[in-house]
């Protein structure tokens, strides 16, 4: 590829790594005719299929600006948003289609998002759920308190587990485990032969 110093249509990669758990490979490149050194990042290419129709790339920063709206206001770090913006598109890309529905990614925001802050998961559900009534809340919040109960008799019998750690989000708790979950992008059907 074209060095981005002095235009030189070609390049030599001198280092060639995993980035991301394998998700990407980023190649540090030289230019021969400047000598200037430069980095690439490789990706799998993953789309978003939007309600308009339009196609866009996936974008892990666009996951982040969607959810930070739910976390106003709440005790979530943009650490917190980073990971989650990731296991989001780790999710996505387990599915096996490059083109995914903006409503999928939505769907694949809420299991990580409820972990992470109750209070910003209940207001991503909401507008995303489409709740119409206090009913509904009410229904969202008794299943809610259900996980949590679960994930608490869970920590409470692995006995050394903290609550610190619990909180963090330990790798013993299941990401999809109750019976509400949302399940991961129910896209394999429609890519099955
Ligand atoms: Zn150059």
């Amino acid at each position: 590829m074209h060095c981005p110093f002095c235009r030189h249509p070609d390049s030599r990669v001198v280092d060639s790594r995993e980035a991301d758990d394998g998700v990407a490979i980023r190649r540090r490149r030289a230019c021969p005719s400047c000598g200037k050194r430069f980095t690439t990042v490789e990706t799998a290419s993953l789309t978003v299929l939007k309600r308009s129709g339009a196609t866009e790339p996936f974008s892990r920063a666009k996951v982040v600006s969607g959810v930070r709206k739910a976390c106003s206001g709440r005790p979530v770090d943009e650490d917190a948003l980073a990971r989650l913006a990731q296991q989001v598109e780790e999710t996505v890309r387990a599915s096996g289609c490059a083109e995914i529905a903006v409503h999928d990614v939505g769907l694949a925001i809420l299991a990580p998002l409820r972990e992470l802050d109750d209070v910003a998961y209940l207001r991503f559900a909401s507008v995303y759920r489409g709740f119409e009534d206090v009913a509904a809340f009410e229904a969202e919040i008794a299943e809610l308190r259900a996980h949590q109960a679960l994930l608490a008799a869970s920590a409470g019998s692995a006995g050394s587990a903290s609550a610190a750690g619990a909180a963090a989000g330990t790798a013993a708790v299941p990401r999809y485990g109750g019976a509400h979950d949302p399940a991961p992008p129910p896209v394999h059907a429609t890519s099955a032969p």
